[in-house]
């Protein structure tokens, strides 16, 4: 299953079962999904700051 979302352009990437109005996923055009964020780091995308910010866990 594939949660999380990578906008190429920003080389950002979103929880999509934790997305905020902060992250304006309706406006990712390029989009790339992840299965794990490991895997989007991998890829080099950085984890958005308002869904992803690691303080929950
Ligand atoms: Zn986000």
């Amino acid at each position: 299953m594939n949660r999380y979302l990578g906008n190429k352009n920003t080389k950002e990437f979103h929880d999509l079962n934790n997305e905020t109005i902060g992250c304006q996923i309706a406006k990712i055009k390029d989009r790339v999904y992840f299965s794990s964020p490991q895997q989007a780091k991998q890829a080099g995308y950085d984890p958005c700051a308002h869904c992803l910010s690691g303080s929950k866990r």
